[in-house]
């Protein structure tokens, strides 16, 4: 069987088309912060596996934590068993997440987690007879997952809502945050909060937004000052606070999460990515005692949701050993350090004519060009400059497992400088 072809014939890769517009590189080993390709290239891993690999691959603690578990029990329903690694995992989350998130769900993923979020906050809503708050609102350019009611939240006119016509749920949106981490929250995006808030918020269940960083939906940094206010009027309105952390959380930012950063408690918090150390699918939404008592204590007061591999016991052991190693590394100090080297690596981007702007946060750095990146023409050039990164649309970024040394990123983001100047030049 010809690898390369089987692919191209038969399996859909992310947000793509059958058969390819290019060809997916043959990955067989990954180990630390490197991938390696059957045809012998190594490609130093700018991309975290889409933020999930904080520790890198392959890493030793977190592969005897699964094959330890292995060896006990890779799986039982949850369904009236519990077990130890899922109650080890929640010590360690109730440890590390603000005080007063108190109760957990497991999910199987990022998007499934954040339909059990907004299932909560309807339930919630209902159970304190307010039927009439089952919308959501989010702001443009949020990413939320892809599954259906997450969809609905996404950015309402880059994401998928027009391909599916009318039929996602119709929910409110502000305008994306004003860009800067440190730029300070100006007057007029003040008003337009407090206006959007005074008229919808007896429509609305809850807010849903990622904090700081708005990922997919087009690598964006915004100010804490911003989350501040927004949590103060979802406080002020009875609107629930969803913060959405499956791509913040877990040290990236330079802070454990996003809404460390504005020094915020959500009513409710998405976790997912980086939860498991990247090395399998799994989430968490976790909630305050208030929510959970007025499910607890309405007609109606189980939670319904129950995936069948809900709390997966290996997804749990490696979570277990990846927040071990994010606290004795401490991860976020790590990606809070990696900041100004990946500044000092690329800032120099910002003087190219074909760039629009360069940002960077934590452990992420954005390269937006002024032209969409011909992915044809970008992924054939990554084997040779021994690089692994992924653009979309105008973004080129980097997200590189959190402990990479100042070595790697050096070749990292070296290899990416003559990758674009090899780009630019012969187009
Ligand atoms: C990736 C992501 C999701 C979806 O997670 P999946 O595990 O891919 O379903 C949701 N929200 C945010 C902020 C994400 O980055």
């Amino acid at each position: 069987m010809d690898l390369q072809d089987f692919d191209r014939t038969h399996l859909w890769h992310p947000y793509a088309s059958l058969p390819p517009t290019y060809d997916n590189l043959i990955i067989t080993h990954a180990d630390g912060v490197r991938l390696y390709t059957h045809d012998n290239h190594t490609l130093i891993d700018g991309m975290s596996s889409w933020w999930a690999s904080i520790h890198g691959y392959n890493h030793p603690r977190l592969n005897h934590a699964i094959s330890k578990q292995l060896d006990n029990m890779s799986h039982v329903m949850f369904g009236g068993l519990t077990h130890l690694p899922a109650l080890a995992l929640g010590e360690r989350l109730l440890g590390i997440t603000p005080k007063n998130l108190t109760k957990i769900f497991y999910a199987d993923s990022g998007s499934v987690a954040v339909e059990i979020a907004l299932k909560m906050a309807l339930q919630y809503q209902l159970a304190r007879g307010f039927a009439h708050k089952n919308t959501f609102a989010s702001t443009h350019s949020g990413y939320h997952g892809d599954t259906w009611h997450a969809m609905s939240v996404c950015d309402p006119i880059n994401s998928m809502h027009t391909l599916y016509g009318n039929k996602l749920p119709t929910q409110y949106f502000l305008p994306a945050p004003p860009m800067g981490f440190d730029t300070p929250l100006d007057d007029d995006t003040r008003l337009s909060m407090d206006r959007f808030f005074g008229q919808y918020h007896n429509k609305l269940a809850g807010f849903i937004i990622e904090p700081i960083v708005q990922g997919a939906g087009g690598m964006r940094f915004y100010s804490p000052q911003y989350l501040h206010h927004l949590h103060a009027l979802c406080q002020y309105y009875d609107v629930l606070l969803i913060c959405d952390e499956i791509a913040t959380g877990f040290g990236r930012t330079g802070q454990m999460f996003g809404v460390n950063h504005a020094g915020i408690c959500p009513d409710i918090m998405t976790l997912g990515k980086a939860l498991t150390g990247g090395y399998m699918s799994f989430g968490a939404v976790m909630t305050t005692n208030r929510l959970a008592d007025s499910i607890h204590n309405s007609p109606y007061p189980a939670l319904m949701h129950g995936p069948t591999f809900m709390g997966n016991p290996l997804a749990c052991s490696v979570a277990c050993a990846s927040i071990d190693l994010v606290l004795e590394n401490d991860i976020p100090y790590l990606a809070k350090l990696m900041q100004s080297k990946l500044s000092h690596h690329l800032h120099q981007l910002q003087n190219w004519q074909e760039v629009a702007d360069v940002r960077f946060l934590g452990a992420i750095g954005v390269i937006e060009m002024k032209q969409p990146i011909d992915m044809p023409r970008f992924q054939g050039l990554l084997t040779k400059y021994g690089i692994w990164v992924r653009p979309f649309g105008k973004l080129v970024y980097l997200m590189p497992p959190i402990v990479m040394s100042d070595d790697d990123l050096a070749k990292l983001c070296g290899g990416l400088v003559q990758l674009l100047k090899a780009y630019f030049k012969d187009r």
